[in-house]
């Protein structure tokens, strides 16, 4: 029983069919559609034939999903095909109590703890702890500390770290190796874009469409219709950077980050392919101006200093973002002269300017700025019209 689609026996197997790009190749070969689909329609849990199956079937069916995903890796069907997937793998963990070294966790014993601390740490002497409890406190679990520190996204008080370890309980091993999945599966994803295949096309809309229904709800379609922004449901990093950020900042805030979220939550919501153009979204650039490069604007001039007094060229490098081109007034039929960018990924975000990303509760799983807002808006929705319980969207990305 395959416990990591990423390590040990999983990787065997790739290799056996001559690594990853060649078992994609032959998955069309040794897979049916409606099999592979059974990983992402189960509801309340995964089913035992998902849980018990050959080796084989599990990573052929497991790397079928992210061929279908590479068709458009982002949105909403990555979070929800991540989480499903993790979820079956985490239930097998479960189950047989161990991790396999998956993630670089490995089991601690008694032995390994100084007694004073493992008292400390598990509550031993405090009466009222029930044995479920106190099971979870129980530290059975280490992690080398330069692992636990890229698969982990709490904060490091919540762990006891010894001699480059982090000691866990089961509750927080779990936790990690959620994280660890979440990285290995964008990593893979990121290595596997822009594949083409017939195949896969029909796989990723198959599979978009079966989560589509069951989230009761066209808000993520492609066919969506544009809706009018909440700027209350933006995530924190958007917000930050409406209200206007100081120079080292306004340029990736404003007219990378903020041009492009808004744009797309404004207008498409959920690109159908990778190279949408605002053209096949809106009637005129009029729209573009008056609800997205406006507020862009706003948003420079509350900057210090306000970004477009300081750099008035920029402007053109907005609408470029928009895939104008580089220009201050385009015509719709400039729509597609460069690439619509797509609003980077929250790592990326991180990466060039960390101090706008402050994540909130919901940005717990979350991989894109979009992602959380598309998110709110459903639970927003299903709050508002009752409907969607339990679809498992509300969760999707928290893997
Ligand atoms: S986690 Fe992502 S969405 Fe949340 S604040 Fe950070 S960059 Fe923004």
């Amino acid at each position: 029983m395959i416990l990591d689609p990423f390590g040990g026996r999983a990787a065997e197997i790739i290799e056996e069919f001559g690594g990853l790009m060649k078992t994609l190749m032959i998955i069309p070969d040794y897979v049916d559609p409606d099999e592979v689909i059974k990983r992402v329609s189960w509801e309340d849990k995964p089913p035992d034939e998902l849980i018990d199956m050959n080796d084989i079937e599990d990573v052929l069916g497991f790397y079928a999903l992210l061929g279908a995903l590479s068709i458009k890796p982002y949105g909403f069907e990555v979070e929800e095909v991540m989480k499903r997937n993790a979820e079956i793998y985490l239930h097998r963990i479960r189950l047989v109590g161990r991790f396999d070294g998956a993630a670089g966790i490995e089991a601690v014993g008694r032995e390994d703890l100084p007694s004073r601390d493992a008292f400390i740490l598990e509550r031993r002497g405090l009466r009222g702890v029930t044995p479920e409890e106190r099971e979870n406190l129980r530290i059975a679990y280490r992690i080398h500390l330069s692992d636990f520190l890229k698969f982990w996204e709490g904060s490091l008080k919540d762990v006891y770290v010894r001699s480059g370890y982090a000691y866990l309980s089961k509750p927080q091993a779990l936790e990690v190796w959620r994280g660890y999945f979440r990285r290995r599966f964008s990593e893979v994803l990121r290595s596997i874009e822009g594949l083409e295949s017939e195949f896969y096309k029909g796989l990723n809309e198959k599979m978009g469409e079966l989560i589509r229904k069951r989230a009761g709800s066209t808000l993520y379609t492609g066919s969506v219709k544009a809706q009018p922004l909440r700027f209350d449901l933006f995530p924190p990093c958007v917000r930050m950077a409406l209200e206007g950020v100081p120079s080292g900042m306004r340029n990736y805030a404003i007219t990378v980050l903020l041009t492009s979220f808004l744009s797309y939550a404004r207008f498409c919501p959920n690109p159908s392919r990778k190279d949408v153009r605002l053209r096949d979204c809106v009637q005129s650039v009029r729209e573009v101006e008056e609800e997205v490069v406006s507020v862009v604007i706003d948003a420079g001039n509350r900057c210090s200093p306000p970004l477009f007094e300081d750099q008035p060229n920029e402007i053109k490098n907005v609408w470029y973002h928009l895939g104008f081109g580089f220009t201050e007034k385009p015509s719709l039929d400039d729509s597609g002269s460069s690439v619509w960018y797509f609003p980077p990924n929250c790592d990326k975000i991180r990466a060039n300017v960390p101090q706008l990303c402050n994540p909130d509760e919901f940005c717990r799983g979350i991989r894109n700025p979009l992602t959380y807002y598309l998110r709110r808006l459903f639970r927003e929705k299903q709050r508002q019209g009752g409907d969607g319980a339990g679809t498992g969207a509300e969760g999707g990305g928290d893997g």
